[in-house]
């Protein structure tokens, strides 16, 4: 049968829970047939996400809720990282490399996210939240890699 796994994360909007979330999703996707470097890549680009829910969609705020969930479907990982905070005006232009509304910052989250993942797609709402989908395929499953 295809191999398919769910996992779901919920925490408070505390830079601490950036690590958090990325050794668990990464923890989570070590079930399929990546190598070590594409895991950090997963391991990056879930601390950007989760890092531009609590920075920007909750300027800070250290009490709001960020969700995660990774799917595994077959040998394919999707992530969505979620914040309800203060959304996005122009998702074209935040895409941008370089692109920043916090002065201090690289604007190159979303760059690292496209460059770590095969597909992103970013879904926001000016007011309601935001929402970053991302894909990544694996290697094909090994014969006896559930044994353990
Ligand atoms: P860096 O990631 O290099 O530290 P950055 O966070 O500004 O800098 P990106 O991660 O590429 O750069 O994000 C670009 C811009 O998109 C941010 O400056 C912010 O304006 C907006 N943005 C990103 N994520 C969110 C979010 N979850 N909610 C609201 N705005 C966001
Ligand atoms: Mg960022």
């Amino acid at each position: 049968m295809d191999y398919h796994n769910f996992l779901r994360l919920e925490f408070y909007s505390l830079p601490v829970n950036v690590g958090l979330a990325r050794v668990a999703v990464a923890a989570f996707a070590a079930q399929l047939n990546y190598t070590v470097s594409e895991l950090d890549d997963i391991k990056g680009a879930v601390s950007e996400a989760v890092s531009n829910a609590i920075i920007h969609g909750y300027e800070g705020a250290p009490d709001r809720l960020v969700k995660v969930v990774a799917m595994i479907r077959v040998d394919e990982l999707e992530i969505i990282v979620e914040d309800s905070g203060k959304g996005i005006q122009n998702v074209e232009e935040v895409l941008q490399p370089g692109f920043t509304t916090a002065g201090e910052r690289l604007g190159l989250g979303f760059s690292f996210i496209r460059s770590f993942m095969d597909t992103t797609d970013v879904q926001s709402a000016p007011g309601r939240g935001t929402r970053v989908i991302m894909t990544k395929r694996a290697g094909p499953r090994e014969e006896h890699a559930d044994a353990n």
